[in-house]
């Protein structure tokens, strides 16, 4: 049996970063660009005005008054220069004549047929957006290894860019497994269950950022779980649910080992999660996860999402850890590290932790319920107003009044 941290090491041993591709920008989102990026130009490319206003020449202001030359909206530019002490109405991101480095906005004037009349004097150089104030050009704005956020595609897209070379994303093949599955939609006949896992864990593979294929449901049979599990070695990451504990028909243990695949570790010192095999198959990494609807997914979160986001270059790969202040004791009376499903919120701030209930392996609602995991130790007692880390699943908001 190993622990929680040398498994996660033995897992992100065989991510291996996948190879380079090249998708159109807005595909991007959400993956880790593969490229150093510098900008082609300056941006702004040149000085212009931040405000609906007049432009002018800061020193040629003797009083309060500046006649008015003409009109410059955004958009065009003006090759003229203006006569020495005027001003010309400007539009937000009209580019400032070469003569004039002030713009004052409307609202500071006072407008006349004559001219403008200032209301408030603007200093030097106020309201104009230097040439070269965002990024300059052939500045290193980005580094291989950057995650795609919507603000990194606005300026991949200012620098002109249609197309970005990011890391692929993972194809992950999902088996189950069990002569009492069906299919969602399927009948549900005596004694039979849906195939929940399937879903659940494709559902935590999009989230991740890979695709899934869904492989249907092996029977409890060597064979048939073999030559299914065959078909998902295209994928870059397979994984099977259930069949992998120490039952009469949990053959996958089995199967990978007659396939050739090299069993890494099988037992995980930790609950739910247990029975939890990881190999490495025709070199592509397999991961066994226990067939009990949170126990699979509690292993994908744990070991099979890292593994993911490493494989896709993401450095940051483990969930945020926040303090929480837990409302209710929190006991762990068994022989292995518990990961407790648990509610957090948000209240004045501060975050607080209560468990969702019932922590069987089998009741997807400790899941549903909640939005963190917590990490009780073996034999800890947590007392109500004690803090813990949580490890957030999603985001946190503010509870409303
Ligand atoms: P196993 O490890 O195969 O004995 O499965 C343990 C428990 O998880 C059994 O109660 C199964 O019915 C349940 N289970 C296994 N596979 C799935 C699945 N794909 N969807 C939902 N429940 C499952
Ligand atoms: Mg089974």
């Amino acid at each position: 049996m190993v622990s929680i941290s040398e498994a996660r090491r033995i897992v992100l041993l065989q991510a291996k970063r996948l190879p380079v591709v090249t998708v159109p920008l807005l595909e991007s989102l959400g993956m880790v660009l593969a490229e150093d990026v510098r900008s082609p130009w300056d941006i702004p490319a040149a000085d212009n005005s931040a405000m609906d206003g007049y432009a002018f020449s800061h020193a040629s202001l003797q009083g309060m008054f500046l006649p008015v030359c003409g009109f410059l909206p955004a958009g065009t530019i003006r090759s003229e220069t203006i006569p020495p002490g005027q001003a010309i109405k400007i539009m937000t991101g009209a580019i400032i004549p070469p003569d004039c480095d002030t713009v004052v906005p409307l609202e500071d004037v006072q407008e006349t047929p004559e001219g403008i009349t200032f209301k408030e004097v603007s200093m030097p150089g106020s309201h104009v957006r230097k040439r070269g104030g965002d990024v300059s050009a052939d500045e290193l704005v980005f580094t291989a290894g950057t995650l795609i956020r919507p603000q990194e595609v606005g300026m991949l897209a200012s620098f002109g860019r249609t197309a970005v070379h990011v890391y692929r994303k993972p194809v992950v093949a999902i088996l189950a497994t069990g002569d009492e599955l069906v299919e969602p939609g399927g009948e549900r006949l005596p004694g039979k269950i849906i195939n929940s896992n399937s879903l659940s864990v494709a559902a935590q593979v999009v989230e991740a950022g890979g695709t899934p294929v869904l492989l249907g449901i092996a029977r409890d049979d060597r064979e048939v779980t073999r030559a299914m599990l065959q078909n998902g070695l295209t994928a870059d990451v397979i994984i099977t649910s259930g069949g992998v504990s120490v039952g009469d028909h949990d053959f996958v243990k089995e199967v990978i080992e007659e396939m050739g695949g090299e069993l890494k570790f099988w037992k995980i010192n930790m609950k739910p999660g247990k029975p939890l095999a990881f190999a490495v198959v025709a070199d592509k990494p397999l991961f066994a996860l226990p067939g009990n609807p949170v126990a699979a997914m509690v292993g994908f979160e744990m070991f099979v999402r890292p593994a993911l986001l490493a494989m896709m270059g993401h450095t940051r790969i483990i969930r945020p850890l926040v303090r929480a202040v837990v409302t209710e004791p929190i006991h762990n009376n068994g022989d292995r590290p518990h990961l407790i499903r648990a509610l957090v919120e948000l209240q004045d701030g501060k975050y607080h932790l209560k468990t969702t209930g019932d922590q069987g392996s089998a009741r997807l609602s400790s899941l549903t319920l909640g939005n963190a995991l917590v990490l009780i130790p073996s034999g800890a007692v947590v007392n109500g107003g004690d803090e813990v880390d949580a490890s957030l699943l999603d985001r946190v908001f503010e509870m409303q009044e």
